[in-house]
């Protein structure tokens, strides 16, 4: 393909700039332990300092590579899919949602929900980063708010950002890796203290795996 028509089917959705993908256990929040097959897409500039996947800022480092092949892959692998990244809703994410819908898998995404929404979830995972708050929509269809403990003033803005999160959706905290040692214990009183939340811990890396 030309440079320009790429450049356009990645403005569509058509194509996704594409990190890695991989078929491996969830490690976090409410599906932990469950297998699930990663796409994790390039592309991000939220610019969260401690962030564990720098290398996926910057989408010119991925191929672009067409979501019928992503899709073809994922079929052959697991019948739940997580869109990751960097930041997934940096790209429209309606062709890819639609053709795994269509394949029958359930599609699940990690997002900050910094950019407008698209794409069809059947588990919409929120992760509200200070850098940049989540637009409206997102908190409004959040099956899932995971917010990352790094420091003390962080279960404020878990907090914070509850209060703009729907009724429904289920609340977890979860340290930062680098700093578990000294969040988790908080963590644990915060949520013996504030029952409403719940404690994810990233088990995959516990696990050693991807
Ligand atoms: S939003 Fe996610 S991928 Fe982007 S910088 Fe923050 S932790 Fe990293």
């Amino acid at each position: 393909m030309l440079e320009k028509e790429v450049q356009i089917a990645v403005e569509k959705g058509e194509m996704l700039p594409l990190m890695e993908e991989f078929y491996t256990i969830q490690g976090e929040g409410y599906h932990t332990g469950t297998p699930a097959y990663f796409i994790r897409v390039g592309g991000c500039d939220v610019g969260c300092h401690w962030c564990d996947v720098k290398e996926s800022w910057n989408a010119e480092l991925h191929p672009p590579t067409v979501t019928d092949t992503i899709v073809e892959n994922a079929a052959k692998h697991a019948k739940t899919i997580v869109i990751t990244g960097g930041e997934p809703l940096t790209w429209d994410m309606n062709p890819i949602t639609t053709k795994l819908k269509a394949r029958g898998m359930s599609v699940h995404i990690e997002t900050s929900g910094a950019y407008p929404v698209t794409g069809t979830w059947d588990w919409f995972c929120l992760s509200p980063k200070k850098n940049k708050l989540p637009v409206d929509d997102a908190y409004a269809i959040t099956n899932e708010l995971k917010v990352i403990i790094h420091n003390k003033h962080d279960f404020l803005f878990a907090e914070e950002q509850a209060a703009k999160t729907n009724d429904n959706a289920i609340l977890f905290l979860q340290p930062e890796w680098s700093k578990k040692e000294q969040m988790t214990p908080l963590i644990v009183d915060y949520v013996m203290n504030n029952p409403k939340w719940r404690i994810s811990l990233q088990t995959h890396k516990y696990l050693n795996i991807p």
